[in-house]
């Protein structure tokens, strides 16, 4: 009896240490997704003078790619590309007369995908988000629902609340901010200037809650999206102004952040990822952020509007000071993470996410060199190489989409700011983006788009 109690003892010892061997290669991930944060608006990105120590920092210790994409240029489908690892067309999670999901909304993401924190927790990982989620604000749609053990933020857009609509036609549509804690609302009496503290503190406590077992952890401020608040530690200090302001304490944040991993010894197993979800609302104007030498910005399919910011730091396996030209968008980080935390991509669907592990840690190029970019469900444009192809355009503001009948060409290689169009000297190139445009067409399921499904009520 003695002995079979022993045993008894033992075995569960072994269960025990191989569960804590099968955990412990696997390295925690932080994915800090900043929203609509312009390509231009880092130090490491080139802003003269907003101040982003920590993000610059960032970059030294590890990678920075200067062709990364989104898969939408705005916010709740580019969010949804990157839970996915899939366009939002395939998924349903875009519309034709809504682009992004609103208060009055009632749908959110489909139950039939497959998120990265539900394929990293059937491989042990603990899961929280902190932030915007704007996947869906009602019950079945929460973080909480799509594989998030916990959840704290503001559900959507931090401009969608009564506070600043309330000389809106359509105010009763958009009731106070709800400040969320996993499926409830805690709050409705948000103070936003205190919100990016307040992300850092509960970033910082999941952490700490979950630093035993590899975690995942989603953090997507709210911000720079207008209205624009900083607290008064950071209020009036930027050149920049208040945007400036806000972004300086996102980078104070991210810097809370390092300093906690650093402090508890977790920063050599843990990937942290930096980046936006969409480029700059131009038509903010001052309050509005910059794409730098890109081409207008948030809500269009020029380089500006959909090509972002991205740092990544892992001590010790992505060498510090890296430039990395090659392409890649936040598709690639489904795919990458699921890899790395030795989980299963799913193989019932179409995942357009590649893994660019070999692209972070120098050992290749990661596979396919195109990249589709959508506008709601329509494609606009495709790129392959160095070059791409606008079959159509709209600028910022106008609301207007041009259809190119003779599709304008750029090399963004010497061409960034897609200034100089080069189609009539490359027929047969415009022939083969042509080619890849209608190949990835026919590859897309028509789908029932769901930001479509609103309820609107009375609207005084
Ligand atoms: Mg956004």
């Amino acid at each position: 009896m003695k002995m079979l109690k022993i045993l008894f003892f033992l075995g569960l010892s072994f269960t025990t240490l191989a569960q804590q061997n099968s955990t412990a290669t696997r390295p925690n991930v932080v994915v800090i997704f900043a929203d609509d944060l312009g390509y231009g608006d880092l130090g490491c990105f080139g802003h003269p003078n907003i101040l982003t120590p920590n993000l610059d920092k960032m970059a030294q210790n590890g990678a920075k790619l200067t062709s990364f994409y989104v898969a939408a240029n705005v916010c709740s489908p580019s969010r949804a590309a990157l839970m996915t690892g899939r366009y939002p067309v395939r998924s349903g999670m875009t519309g034709e007369r809504f682009r992004v999901l609103f208060p009055f909304s009632t749908n959110g993401l489909p139950k039939d995908e497959v998120t990265l924190p539900e394929v990293l927790k059937t491989v042990g990982y603990s899961t929280g988000m902190v932030g915007k989620w704007h996947m869906g604000h009602l019950p079945g749609h929460l973080p909480t629902d799509n594989g998030f053990d916990s959840y704290y933020g503001i559900p959507y857009s931090n401009d969608m609340g009564y506070e600043d609509l309330k000389s809106h036609p359509y105010k009763k549509m958009f009731p106070p901010l709800p400040m969320m804690e996993n499926d409830k609302v805690a709050s409705t009496n948000v103070d936003q200037t205190q919100m990016t503290k307040d992300y850092t503190n509960k970033a910082i406590e999941f952490i700490d809650k979950n630093k035993t077992k590899p975690f995942f952890l989603y953090y997507a401020p709210n911000f720079p999206h207008v209205p624009l608040y900083a607290s008064n530690d950071f209020k009036g200090k930027s050149k920049r102004g208040l945007y400036g302001d806000v972004v300086e304490e996102l980078d104070w944040s991210v810097g809370k952040i390092f300093d906690y991993l650093k402090a508890n010894n977790l920063d050599k197993n843990t990937l942290v990822i930096f980046t936006s979800d969409n480029g700059p609302w131009l038509t903010e104007g001052i309050e509005g952020g910059s794409a730098g030498l890109l081409r207008n910005g948030k809500g269009t399919c020029w380089e500006g509007g959909m090509r972002v910011p991205f740092i990544a730091q892992w001590n010790g396996v992505i060498k510090p000071s890296q430039v990395i030209t090659s392409m890649a968008s936040t598709m690639d980080l489904y795919t990458t993470i699921i890899n790395m935390a030795k989980g299963t991509v799913p193989t019932d669907r179409t995942v357009d996410g590649k893994d660019i592990m070999p692209l972070l840690t120098n050992k290749g190029e990661k596979t396919g060199d195109e990249f589709f970019y959508y506008d709601a469900a329509q494609l606009f444009a495709v790129r392959k190489g160095s070059w791409k192809l606008h079959l159509k355009s709209t600028d910022v503001g106008s609301g207007n989409i041009t259809v190119h009948v003779a599709p304008m060409l750029f090399n963004l290689e010497n061409d960034p700011s897609e200034a100089y169009n080069v189609a009539k000297d490359n027929a047969e190139i415009v022939k083969q983006l042509r080619e890849a445009a209608a190949r990835h067409e026919k590859s897309v399921e028509k789908k029932h788009y769901i930001f479509d499904d609103v309820k609107l009520g009375n609207n005084n």
